[in-house]
C-alpha cells in the first residue's frame, strides 16, 4: 500500500528555495503553490519525495491532491525505505518519548500529537485502554488498515474510535466509504480514565475533540495549588476539570458557567464520580448555564458576584489568520471582565487555545486588561504553554497558551 503506483514510479517534488528551506529547518507542511514540479499527478495519501536543488533527497511525506496543504512531511534527513518495519519503528520512537512522562495515577494522555510528533494530521489520545485515533486530513484515509494494525501491536488497546474532523466527515464515506466509530470491535461511548487521581469521564464517541481537554492538565495542578479557601469561577468549564481540581486544592465553593447543559452535566457526573475526596465531597458546586461573555460582561457591569479564582478558558476566539485581531480583542474584553470579578488577592486564570494569536499577543491582551482595571495593582505569576503530552515543533503547532494574574 505504500509502493508506488502502477507504473512504479514514485511521485517526486521539487519546491521553491523559500519551502526547501523551510522543510529542511523542519516544517511539516508544503503549500500547493509551493510545488515548482513534480514527475507526474499525484494522489491523495499518496508518499513523494521531495528532492533539493541539488538532485538531493530532502524529505518524504503523504501527498494531497485536494488540500492547499499538498503535502505532509514524514521523514527528513536520510533517504529512508518506507515498508511495514518503517512504519513500526517510527511508532515505537514516538512512544518512546511518552515512557515514564506520567505517573500511574494519570491514565489519560496523548501519545500522537500529529505534526509535532512527526505524524502529520493525526491525533492518538488515550483514555485508559481506549484510544481515540482522530484524523485530520483525507491523506490518511487510504491508510486505516495499517495504522489500525500498528497501533493494535504496538498499544494493545481494548477498543479504537476514530473520529474524523469536520470536514472529512462526508468526503470519507463518499471516497472510502468510511464513518466515525469504532475500528474493529467496539467499545464504550463514553469512558472513565484518571488525571492526577482525579477520575473524569470522557465521551470518546460523541464528544469535543477526542472527548476531553487533555492540554490543560498543568493548568488544572496549578488551579489546584490557588484554589485553597476561595470561591471559583470556572468559566468554559466543559466537564469541569478545572474545577473538580479547585475543589480538591479545598475551594469554599466552584461554578461551572458554560453555554451547553450537556456540558454542564458531565462536570456534575464528574464530581459524583470523585465524591471519596473530601475536598471535592465538601465543596459548594453549582452550575450556571449561560453565554459566558454576556454573563461576564453583566457581572462586571452589575459589581459582583466576587471570587477569589476566575478561570476563563474559551473556545478558540480566532480561527482563521483574519480572525486574530478581532480575536485578541475578544481576550481582552474577556479578561476585562474577569478581573473586575476578583476580590483583592484572587487570581484570574486566563486561557487560550487559538492557534493564530500569539502567546505575546494574548499576554498583552491580558495585561494591558489588567492595567486598564486595576492599575498597578497586580502582577503575571505564571505564564504557561503546552502539556508534556502536547509536544510543539513548529510555530503554527503552538496553539496553547495560559497565565496567572494576581490582583493585590
Ligand atoms: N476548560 C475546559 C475546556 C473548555 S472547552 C477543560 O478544562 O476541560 C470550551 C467550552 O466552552 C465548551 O464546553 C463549550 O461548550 C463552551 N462554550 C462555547 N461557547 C460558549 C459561550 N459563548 N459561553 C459559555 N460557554 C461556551
Amino acid at each position: 500500500m505504500w509502493a508506488t503506483d502502477k507504473t512504479g514510479s514514485r511521485l517526486r517534488i521539487r519546491v521553491t528555495p523559500a519551502a526547501e528551506q523551510a522543510v529542511r529547518q523542519g516544517h511539516p507542511w508544503v503549500y500547493g503553490d509551493k510545488v515548482r514540479e513534480q514527475n507526474r499527478p499525484g494522489d491523495t495519501g499518496e508518499l513523494a519525495v521531495i528532492y533539493d536543488r541539488s538532485d538531493r533527497f530532502l524529505a518524504l511525506g503523504l501527498y494531497d491532491k485536494e488540500s492547499a496543504i499538498r503535502l505532509r512531511v514524514l521523514h527528513t534527513g536520510r533517504p529512508v525505505t518506507v515498508d511495514e518495519a518503517w512504519w513500526h519503528a517510527k511508532l515505537q520512537a514516538t512512544l518512546a518519548g511518552r515512557t515514564g512522562v506520567f505517573s500511574p495515577d494519570t491514565t489519560g494522555f496523548r501519545l500522537i500529537n500529529g505534526e509535532n510528533d512527526g505524524w502529520p494530521a493525526l491525533i492518538l489520545d488515550q483514555y485508559g485502554d481506549t484510544l481515540v485515533l482522530k484524523i485530520y486530513a483525507a491523506l490518511w484515509l487510504p491508510h486505516l488498515k495499517t495504522l489500525e494494525g500498528l497501533i493494535r501491536t504496538h498499544l494493545q488497546p481494548r477498543a479504537i474510535v476514530l473520529r474524523l474532523s469536520r470536514n472529512l466527515i462526508n468526503h470519507a464515506m463518499k471516497a472510502w466509504q468510511l464513518e466515525e466509530g469504532f475500528l474493529g470491535e467496539p467499545g464504550e461511548d463514553t469512558v472513565h480514565f484518571q488525571e492526577n487521581g482525579l477520575t473524569f469521564e470522557a465521551e470518546v464517541r460523541f464528544g469535543q475533540k477526542t472527548g476531553f481537554f487533555l492540554d490543560q492538565r498543568e493548568n488544572r495542578q496549578r488551579v489546584e495549588a490557588l484554589a485553597a479557601g476561595h470561591e471559583v469561577l470556572n468559566a468554559f468549564s466543559f466537564s469541569g476539570g478545572f474545577s473538580l481540581y479547585a475543589a480538591r486544592g479545598g475551594a469554599r465553593s466552584v461554578t461551572d458557567l458554560d453555554i451547553s447543559p450537556h456540558a454542564l452535566d458531565s462536570a456534575k457526573r464528574n464530581f459524583a464520580l470523585n465524591a471519596a475526596d473530601a475536598g471535592i465531597a465538601a465543596v459548594r458546586h453549582e452550575s450556571q448555564q449561560a453565554d459566558a461573555f454576556a454573563w461576564l460582561h453583566d457581572a462586571a457591569a452589575a459589581g459582583g458576584p466576587r471570587f477569589g479564582l476566575v478561570i476563563t478558558d474559551p473556545p478558540s476566539l480566532a480561527k482563521r489568520e483574519a480572525e486574530r485581531a478581532g480575536g485578541v480583542e475578544a481576550y481582552h474584553h474577556l479578561a476585562r471582565n474577569a478581573l473586575q470579578l476578583l476580590r483583592p488577592g484572587g487570581t484570574l486564570l486566563a486561557a487560550s487555545c487559538s492557534a493564530h494569536v500569539s502567546a505575546d499577543e494574548f499576554r498583552q491582551a491580558v495585561e494591558r486588561a489588567a492595567f486598564q482595571i486595576l492599575g498597578r495593582d497586580w502582577q503575571t505569576l505564571w505564564t504557561a504553554g503546552h502539556a508534556p503530552d502536547h509536544p510543539v515543533s513548529f510555530r503554527e503547532g503552538e496553539y496553547l497558551k495560559a497565565m496567572a494574574v494576581q490582583r493585590r
